[in-house]
């Protein structure tokens, strides 16, 4: 008998027939004699729904209250899915994120979890239920309902999967596993049967939402044995684990992040202490800095250009408009029709011409880059978006073939 975390994201959950699937899935984990917990997120377009519906009354809601919204939604799945198994004769109870005692930081809408108590969910266990968790949500030291981020509940299945020592944490999606790419965006990537933690973590932080970066983070630091796989069809999903067999290719996926935006202040003065100043005010703002570049303007002057999360896009232009005496440029501009485009392996880290390979690909289908980044296993290329299908078939193609 193993204890078994299984998390169902919102299109596996998205109506009744699927819930029943699910339900059957839990049902036979329960069969065989196990010990399960099961995490579930909104159903379908849910959560977006309900993004629509605050904005039709506020433009600008506190985020205290949106997390108040937002946590329904995982709340109807796992009522729902418990009345399915009652309905099997499956002994189930649904819980809240405060009936478990998920505690979090107080960032709403982005809330870190800081403990999760164990004694509910165990005495449940003890009784032979079939534990039902909603994921995504939990409550800070107020007692207010907070959330953890979009694409949140894998983090509540492997947090619950961490503390209680889980044999097993299985993510069931509307995927096989992990692919090469986004499958949906490149018909010919292939299924990963396992991936490093490492590899996972930067795919995940780079665009690859099948994963959210944050479960994998804390998959890696307690040894969480994680696994990917599909509601749908019953075969080997993906596992993510420490060591892997080592292949032969040298990346392992390519992931897109279309939630980034280009800055670039021009004409700044070319002395000590500009950089300084901009990244200054950025971290004031609590806005993440990605990639950064720096060129030589006219005149003896400087360019500075960066990106940022689309959704820091407003509070970084009204910051920096706001310094514009302190700091001193001529010219502000903003792009957001820009994504970043990056392959991961830790085996480019001892073979030269990874880099070089890829921009090939991109040059030989006619895609500009604008800016560069690397590090030791992965390397990202500012695009504009309008490109990025082409280049994502164009770079998977060099590296993976048909
Ligand atoms: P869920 O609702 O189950 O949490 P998500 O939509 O968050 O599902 O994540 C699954 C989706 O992630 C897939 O439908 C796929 O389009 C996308 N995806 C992006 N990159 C990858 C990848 N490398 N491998 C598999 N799926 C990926
Ligand atoms: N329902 C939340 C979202 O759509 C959390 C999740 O699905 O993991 O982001
Ligand atoms: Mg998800």
């Amino acid at each position: 008998m193993a204890l078994i975390v299984q998390k169902f994201g919102g299109s596996s959950v998205a109506d009744a027939e699927k819930i029943n699937r699910v339900a059957g899935i839990i049902k036979d984990t329960y069969d065989a004699g196990n010990s399960v917990i099961v995490v579930l997120s909104a159903q379908g377009d849910t959560t977006d729904d309900l993004i629509d519906k605050a904005h039709e009354i506020n433009p600008a809601p506190s985020k205290r209250e949106m997390d108040m919204l937002l946590s329904t939604g995982e709340q109807i799945s796992i009522a729902l899915c418990a009345m399915a198994l009652e309905r099997m004769n499956v002994p189930v109870v649904s819980l809240t994120g405060w009936q478990i005692g998920m505690r979090t930081d107080s960032s709403y809408s982005s809330a870190r979890i800081k403990s999760v108590a164990t004694e509910r969910i165990r005495a449940e266990l003890d009784r032979k239920r079939v534990v039902l968790v909603a994921g995504f949500q939990g409550v800070n030291k107020f007692d207010d309902v907070t959330t953890l981020g979009r694409g949140g509940s894998d983090t509540t299945a492997v947090a619950i999967a961490a503390k209680l020592h889980a044999d097993l944490c299985q993510i069931y999606t509307d995927v096989t596993g992990v692919f090469t790419a986004d499958p949906r965006l490149v018909p010919t990537a292939h299924q990963l049967a396992e991936i490093t933690y490492d590899e996972m973590l930067e795919l995940a932080s780079l665009g690859a939402q099948v994963l959210h970066n944050r479960s994998v983070e804390m998959a890696r630091r307690y040894g969480v044995n994680l696994e990917v796989l599909s509601s749908y069809e019953r075969k080997p999903g993906t596992k993510v684990k420490e060591v892997v067999k080592m292949e032969e290719t040298k990346i392992s996926g390519i992931a897109k992040d279309s939630n980034i935006a280009r800055i670039a202040l021009v004409g700044l003065k070319d002395e000590p202490g500009v950089a300084f100043k901009i990244f200054r005010d950025m971290a004031k703002a609590k806005i993440n800095v990605d990639i950064i570049l720096q060129s030589i303007g006219r005149d003896s002057t400087k360019d500075i250009s960066f990106t940022v999360a689309q959704s820091d896009v407003d509070a970084a232009m009204k910051t920096l408009m706001d310094n514009r005496d302190a700091i001193g440029f001529q010219n502000l501009s903003m792009d957001d029709t820009v994504c970043k485009l990056s392959i991961v392996g830790a085996g480019m880290i001892n073979s030269p011409g990874i880099a070089a390979m890829m921009f090939e690909a991109l040059y030989d289908a006619k895609v500009n880059i604008r800016m560069i980044s690397t590090s030791e296993i992965k390397v990202s290329v500012l695009i504009d978006e309008a490109d990025s299908d082409i280049a994502m078939k164009a770079v998977h193609q060099k590296f993976f073939g048909e």
